[in-house]
């Protein structure tokens, strides 16, 4: 996309103040009444792929990576709509919340968010590293209900191309050598969570499992236990492993 689309897609949330990120209709925010009603409705849950690679923490998350939930984020990610980062983040929260205690910590455990890092590219592509954002906000309604949370930037990302294209063997592999650790960071990180602080990974969509996979162990590598991981949505099998399932 050229500088021009650049700053379209940016300025979406001015040019079209009126439209639904989830269905399209006129709204007068983001999100229209049903859509914001059926995101309310989403209960996090524990998730897990299949195959799940080893070294994968226990997962959960807000919902399937499908209808308003798919689209909401689509919107947020790559069509620039930056607001959603406020309802996104609460949601996120409320799913950090449910996910420590589904760990077995009780509530207002301190939590040490780890958003998985934009590449670079990414990150100027969208004006922003989108999961850190969603993760600032998440903080932020966590400590407003009480409950100690803050930001860790445990490691940066390694140029990498898009990982659409590959298949699950291929994205695992690549995923392995995505993240550079922050050595002083994860130093700081060990003492918190010597004083009880529990360490969450949190990312946008779970596919194959392969980047938490890749991150938390970079955190294990840093002395840092990964008890869960945290997505707002997470892909569902369409067949079974003969094709035939549902
Ligand atoms: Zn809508």
């Amino acid at each position: 996309m050229g500088l021009l689309g650049q700053t379209w897609a940016g300025l979406a949330d001015l040019v079209l103040p009126g439209t639904c990120a989830g269905c399209g209709t006129t709204a007068p925010g983001s999100l229209c009444a049903v859509c914001l009603g059926t995101l309310d409705g989403l209960r996090p849950h524990p998730v897990r792929p299949t195959p799940a690679p080893s070294g994968l923490p226990a997962c959960v998350a807000l919902g399937g990576y499908d209808g308003v939930l798919r689209e909401v984020l689509l919107a947020y990610k790559e069509r620039g709509r930056h607001v959603l980062a406020r309802p996104l983040g609460d949601w996120l929260a409320g799913t950090v919340a449910y996910g420590v205690r589904q760990a077995g910590y009780p509530d207002g455990t301190p939590v040490l968010l780890v958003p998985v890092p934009d590449t670079a590219a990414a990150a100027r592509h969208r004006y922003g590293d989108h999961m850190c954002r969603l993760a600032r906000r998440a903080a932020v309604r966590l400590n407003a209900t009480g409950w100690p949370a803050g930001l860790a930037a445990a490691v940066r990302t390694r140029p990498r191309p898009d990982s659409a294209h590959l298949s699950a063997e291929g994205r695992a592999a690549e995923a392995a050598h995505a993240f550079v650790p922050r050595p002083r960071e994860l130093a700081r990180m060990a003492q918190a969570v010597g004083r009880g602080a529990v360490v969450v990974p949190v990312d946008d969509i779970l596919t194959t499992g392969g980047t938490l996979t890749a991150l938390a162990d970079r955190l294990r590598g840093g002395g840092l236990p990964v008890p869960v991981a945290v997505v707002l949505a997470a892909t569902r099998r369409r067949s079974g492993p003969r094709g035939n399932g549902a």
